[in-house]
């Protein structure tokens, strides 16, 4: 996957995208990242890149003509652009599952009190926000987009299981984790997780996401439940007997420990 980001701070980018999963999928050549500085697109002589508003108003907004010699330089036009917005849609599950699939698409960073509106009409530009709070650029929403992105790119993460059983993804928040050692300023790891029995562990797993959904996101739950009875395609029924169980026990607010 290849994405350029186009920004004034192009240096806020490297500790992400060079270190940890992110620098090791580019190593790989999983994912490209290109930074493209907006700045290097503008006429001015010192570089400018923003000017006041019309209107008036606080604060300064970023030139449409830097914005679209950037936008040009990465060949943008053949490409799905997104700006990342306060104003936008709020990035979800869905909407990072589709960019997943895509081969390239391309970020506009906005900062100060964001892009000349002209950018914006222009160019066929998706606003994604992160969340209803405003930040003082969009390199940081940027980031966010782009790691929960990479992660389900086939390859990224050492073991693909984990992002599909991740909160969310599965339709449920995630069960509690626990790693070595099994005591621990005398609290205990579940006894169910050291015992070998792989079923157990799954329905444990299983139970204790249920009732945490339940209780934090009964949105999901209320979804999650409603298809427990679904078959696959080949008429099989989705859920096992066992599991099944374990739904109508979280449902009836009788989980075990
Ligand atoms: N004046 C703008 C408004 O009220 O909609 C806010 C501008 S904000 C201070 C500067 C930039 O940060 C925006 O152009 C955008 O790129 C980014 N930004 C801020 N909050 C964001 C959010 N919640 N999601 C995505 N981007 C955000």
């Amino acid at each position: 996957m290849k994405i350029d980001i186009l920004t004034l701070f192009p240096e806020m980018f490297r500790p992400v995208t060079e270190e940890s999963i992110l620098g090791r999928a580019a190593e790989k050549g999983i994912l490209d990242i290109r930074l493209t500085d907006i700045r290097d697109f503008s006429n001015d002589k010192h570089n400018k890149a923003d000017d006041y508003p019309f209107g008036g108003g606080g604060g300064m907004v970023m030139m449409a003509d830097p914005i679209f010699g950037a936008l040009e330089h990465v060949d943008a036009k053949a490409k799905k652009i997104i700006y990342m917005s306060p104003r936008g849609k709020i990035l979800d599950e869905e909407k990072i599952r589709e960019l997943a699939e895509m081969e390239s698409f391309v970020i506009l960073c906005g900062h100060y009190e964001g892009v000349d509106q002209r950018v914006l009409d222009y160019w066929d530009v998706e606003e994604i926000s992160i969340g209803d709070y405003v930040l003082t650029g969009g390199e940081l929403p940027a980031m966010v987009l782009i790691d929960s992105v990479a992660r389900l790119i086939p390859g990224v993460l050492g073991n693909e299981d984990s992002a599909l059983n991740e909160s969310v993804y599965s339709g449920l928040l995630e069960h509690p984790q626990y790693t070595q050692p099994r005591e621990y300023r005398g609290m205990d790891v579940p006894e169910v997780l050291t015992s070998g029995n792989h079923q157990k562990i799954a329905l444990w797993k299983l139970e204790k996401s249920l009732e945490l959904t339940k209780e934090r996101r009964p949105d999901l739950y209320a979804e999650f439940v409603s298809h427990r009875n679904d078959r696959n395609e080949d008429g099989t029924k989705k859920y096992g007997k066992a599991e099944r169980q374990v739904i109508d026990r979280v449902e009836a607010g009788q989980g075990k420990d």
